[in-house]
């Protein structure tokens, strides 16, 4: 039955978009664009409900994101009460309709999937049965019953679940708190449990090889569906084992980088995305919210704000200057700001242009090589327990030690 419908709706899709051309799409957007950038560009999360009270949320995340010292947070309480979250709004309004206007964001998309694949629906299929099941699953609707067996061991429980996923392609996992101040406005009644794994789907070194103008396979959309297809898998497994849990989806909801440096997947790069030592940025997250208290995993120093203050190539090569040259203060948050809108144009008007990406040393060398290239005084974050101060202290500025 499922297949009939996506047959039919492949059908539909390629019909539609028969006489559709993607430069003319690319010269509607860019008309629209100035309008879209304006809506984009100043989304805040008050947490007020519709009539105007004040809504107190429980923010057990709160704790680890303040005393983690890697996420670059000044005057946490102001930030608390007003925080600014680009770029990451519920639905990016390019994707909405805009003021009673049809909106071209889904045919650009499915456009753009079948020029490279051949097929409109390539990856909007298992885009669409995921966010189905996890629209339903957020409202409460079949939801698989958990086994009425409970794995008691949590340290077992979460080796197990770590290791399923690494079996699906998920390359970098943790655990954390939610940080509710890190979930979008109306997306707080859906976050029903605390406990949050974070899982990072890769981007292969082969697919991105071929960029700019790729052919066959897209990174980050081919990243997108490996979340879709696989963290309902993951789920099932966790529920196989007696837990009750929730997937979520890779659209923005919650935040993922600072709970993935929460959780000791990384460090935050230069625009704001984490990078994990297995995948450097080559990774698109998704999460599954589970009711059992599972060990979390510690923020964790890999030097790599280090090396990107000495890098920079994502931030000098991004073809929008979406990529900020410096964090700036905002409502007592020091911060990086990549600005969403004006990447989002180059994410689907150029094909996927994940520059950023191509240019990251930890994206495409590795993090061994990248921590080999830093002269060892620059390394003293990751041992520094035993650091040797006076060694140190007796080099001149500049002079590398052997
Ligand atoms: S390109 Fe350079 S600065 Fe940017 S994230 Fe990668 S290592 Fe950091
Ligand atoms: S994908 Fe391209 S436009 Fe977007 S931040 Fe990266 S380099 Fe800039």
């Amino acid at each position: 039955m499922e297949n009939i419908k996506y047959e039919v709706m492949k059908k539909i899709m390629n019909k539609k978009m028969k006489n559709l051309k993607y430069d003319d799409l690319v010269k509607e957007w860019n008309k629209e664009k100035r309008q879209m950038i304006k809506e984009t560009s100043d989304h805040r999360i008050y947490r007020w409900d519709p009539e105007g009270m004040y809504k107190i949320l429980e923010n057990t995340g709160k704790v680890i994101t303040d005393t983690n010292p890697y996420v670059n947070l000044v005057d946490i309480e102001e930030f608390d009460l007003v925080i600014e979250n680009e770029p990451y709004p519920v639905a990016p309004p390019p994707m909405n309709k805009v003021k009673g206007k049809k909106s071209k964001g889904a045919s650009f998309f499915g456009v753009m999937h079948k020029e490279i694949t051949g097929d409109a629906m390539y990856y909007m299929k298992d885009q669409m049965i995921s966010m189905e099941r996890i629209n339903k699953e957020a409202q409460g609707i079949n939801i698989p019953e958990p086994n009425k067996e409970k794995e008691k061991d949590l340290i077992k429980l979460k080796k197990e679940i770590f290791e399923y996923a690494k079996s699906l392609g998920f390359a970098s996992m943790g655990v954390t708190k939610v940080d509710r101040r890190y979930v979008s406005m109306g997306v707080d009644d859906e976050i029903i449990f605390d406990n949050i794994i974070l899982l990072g789907y890769e981007m292969p070194k082969e697919v991105l090889d071929n960029y700019p103008k790729p052919k066959g396979e897209l990174g980050a959309f081919g990243a997108y569906t490996g979340c879709a297809r696989n963290v309902h898998k993951v789920a099932d497994f966790i529920r196989s084992k007696g837990h009750d849990c929730r997937s979520r989806d890779w659209g923005g909801g919650i935040k993922y980088s600072p709970h993935a440096v929460n959780a000791g997947l990384g460090n935050y790069s230069t625009y704001g995305v984490c990078v994990t030592p297995e995948a450097g940025t080559r990774l698109k997250y998704c999460s599954i919210l589970i009711d059992a208290d599972l060990p979390l995993d510690k923020p964790k120093d890999f030097n790599i704000e280090e090396f990107c203050s000495r890098c920079r190539m994502c931030q000098k090569s991004c073809p929008s200057n979406s990529i900020p040259k410096e964090e700036k203060q905002y409502k007592g948050a020091v911060k990086r700001q990549t600005r969403f809108s004006g990447c989002l144009e180059l994410m689907t008007t150029s094909r996927e242009c994940l520059k950023c990406v191509r240019v990251c040393p930890f994206s495409m060398i590795g993090y061994e090589q990248c921590m080999e290239s830093l002269p060892q005084y620059y390394m003293y974050n990751l041992q520094i327990d035993e650091l040797d101060k006076e060694f140190l202290l007796s080099k001149k500025e500049g002079e590398y030690i052997e």
